[in-house]
């Protein structure tokens, strides 16, 4: 396998707290020789698991990246075992930009397992396969719904075959203390940073916590204290995790009628609000059109019955965008 050109100013294995740089090479117009700048911190004390934090994969989706960099600047030595390394924000172009995708259009979370000789998003996602996912045992890859989806702020997980691995990984998603907890399926295409970390059969934990442009003081407090708990529960963090006072409930998005696409480009009006427990056929939204004030709008359906996790963020809508998923609510007996 060809080396990484992405080079790290840090030693991640090594002990103590280190704040360095990832650096992908890359030409500019204005810069000829430059080098897209990822800021890494490693904090490591004795043995223990290894623990790998990722916020702002998506640039849009800051709760990940706050709660991240809260972590990376206030983590000391003796609280670890182990060692915790962070990445506050993967994608800090898009972040500046506050998009989902970077400014090359490339989307970090369809990128992985990447290429050395790829384009830079690519570059990265090579760099974090092959040197980062296997030194760690657990990986965490903090998401929201980023402006364009509101969802109900959850822990979440794919459903993976091997059993040891998901039961790891459901205490995990437990371990946040979210209220919801959900299971997905790929619905956008391939190449997701958690997908190449389950392959290497790491125990993966992944959020979405709200999202919509906006985060709530709530939505903070959740993604710092969920992180913390995760990282208590594996033992890399010290001290003893918590569990929820009540318990939480696991919705099932694991099939292709729990997403509701849009059935033609408009201006999407939703009809029903997170939480809410819809029957099959009942109308979720409507599609308006701005240059036919004569045209009713076009009703859309939802095909599952259960509960509405994710509602559209941005009205303005292309036929195939989703506009609304609606998810089984189950019994973690199911994940067994
Ligand atoms: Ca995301």
């Amino acid at each position: 396998m060809m080396d990484s050109p992405v080079s790290c100013t840090i030693d991640p294995t090594a002990g103590g707290k280190q704040v360095g740089m990832l650096r992908v090479p890359r030409s500019s117009n204005n810069a000829g020789w430059s080098g897209l700048m990822i800021p890494i911190v490693s904090v490591g004390n004795g043995a223990g698991p290894t623990a790998l934090v990722i916020g702002g994969v998506h640039g849009d989706e800051p709760e990940g990246q706050v709660a991240a960099l809260n972590l990376a600047r206030t983590l000391q030595p003796e609280q670890v075992r182990g060692r915790v390394i962070v990445i506050p924000c993967a994608s800090p172009e898009a972040s500046r930009a506050y998009t989902r995708l970077w400014p090359s259009g490339a989307n970090l979370n369809r990128s992985f397992p990447g290429s050395p000789t790829g384009p830079a998003d690519e570059q990265l996602a090579h760099f974090l396969s092959t040197e980062l996912f296997p030194i760690s045992d657990v990986i965490v890859d903090i998401h929201s719904g980023g402006r364009n989806s509101l969802h109900l702020p959850w822990s979440e997980m794919h459903w993976v075959d091997d059993a040891a691995q998901r039961r790891q990984m459901v205490d995990g998603m437990l371990a946040w203390n979210t209220e919801w907890c959900c299971v997905y399926i790929d619905i956008g295409g391939t190449g997701l940073l958690v997908s190449e970390a389950e392959r290497q059969g790491k125990i993966v934990v992944s959020t979405e916590l709200g999202g919509g442009g906006h985060v709530t003081a709530e939505i903070h407090r959740l993604a710092s204290s969920g992180l913390a708990n995760v990282l208590r529960h594996f033992g890399a963090l010290a001290g003893e995790p918590v569990r929820r006072a009540s318990p939480p409930k696991l919705l099932m998005a694991t099939e292709p009628e729990n997403y509701v696409p849009a059935p033609e480009s408009g201006l999407f009006e939703t009809l029903v609000d997170l939480g809410q427990q819809v029957e099959p056929g009942e109308p979720v939204g409507r599609i308006h059109f701005l240059e036919r004030v004569d045209r009713e709008p076009e009703a859309v359906h939802a095909k599952a019955g259960g509960i509405v996790c994710v509602v559209r963020g941005v009205a303005t809508t292309e036929q195939g965008d989703n506009v609304v998923v609606v998810a089984r609510e189950a019994d973690f007996a199911e994940l067994a």
